[in-house]
């Protein structure tokens, strides 16, 4: 039997841990999908393009759309809003597509007490501490300030791992693909507690008035 509903996938993990690599490589083999673009205060970075990794707002803009209740949840995170919009999400669902979030785990908690029952979620990291800080620093796109602030936000992540359903080690990208490509496909098998509580009141119901 297929339930065809809607699921949350929920990637979260420090900057540097390889996230958007591991999204790419997996996002032509887990079906339907709809990637969650955040609002951000954060300023554009080298290489990003408006509407592609975020769109890009003022403090005053984010503001406006937390009075206005657009956001499903929203987090501060290294000093800088950021907020998961409602509407595509909702879209998204309702086409019984996977969403993916890549978010902090503030705003897993989020997600985890509003849309729980169809939500999964992943933390991933680097195989050490030592290892994220080569990647930052090798990665350059950020001043020794803001990678030493990711360092220390890091080890603050990485205290509630237990949150999440899986911790996934991003030591070899071909190989953390295929674990989450998996995790991914199981992720869309989940029911929301409405849908099983109709099939439990159906198989019930028909056990009564057909003959068995
Ligand atoms: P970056 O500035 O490196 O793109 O992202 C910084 C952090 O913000 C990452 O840990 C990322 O997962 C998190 N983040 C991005 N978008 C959102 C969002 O909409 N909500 C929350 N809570 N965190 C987000």
């Amino acid at each position: 039997m297929n339930f065809d509903t809607g699921a949350v996938l929920v990637l979260s993990g420090p900057s540097g841990a390889g996230k958007s690599s591991l999204i790419k490589k997996i996002e032509d083999k887990i079906g339907a999908y709809y990637f969650s673009i955040s609002t951000t205060t954060r300023p554009i970075r080298k290489g990003e393009t408006e509407g592609f990794e975020y769109h890009f707002v003022s403090q005053e803009e984010f503001k406006k759309d937390i009075e206005d209740e657009h956001f499903l949840e929203y987090a501060k995170v290294h000093g800088n809003y950021y907020g998961t919009s409602i509407k595509p999400v909702k879209k998204a669902l309702q086409e019984r597509k996977l969403v993916i979030f890549d978010i902090d785990v503030q705003g897993h908690t989020s997600i985890q007490s509003r849309l729980g029952d169809i939500t999964t979620s992943v933390f991933i990291t680097t195989p050490t501490l030592c290892e994220l800080e080569k990647r930052l620093y090798s990665r350059a796109t950020d001043e020794k300030e803001i990678i030493e602030n990711r360092i220390k936000m890091a080890k603050r992540e990485i205290q509630r791992v237990s949150e999440f359903d899986y911790l996934l080690i991003n030591d070899d990208l071909d190989r953390a693909a295929k674990h989450l490509i998996r995790i991914a496909k199981a992720a869309r098998m989940k029911i929301p507690t409405q849908v099983i509580n109709d099939f439990v009141r159906k198989w019930e119901e028909d056990s009564i008035s057909i003959s068995c």
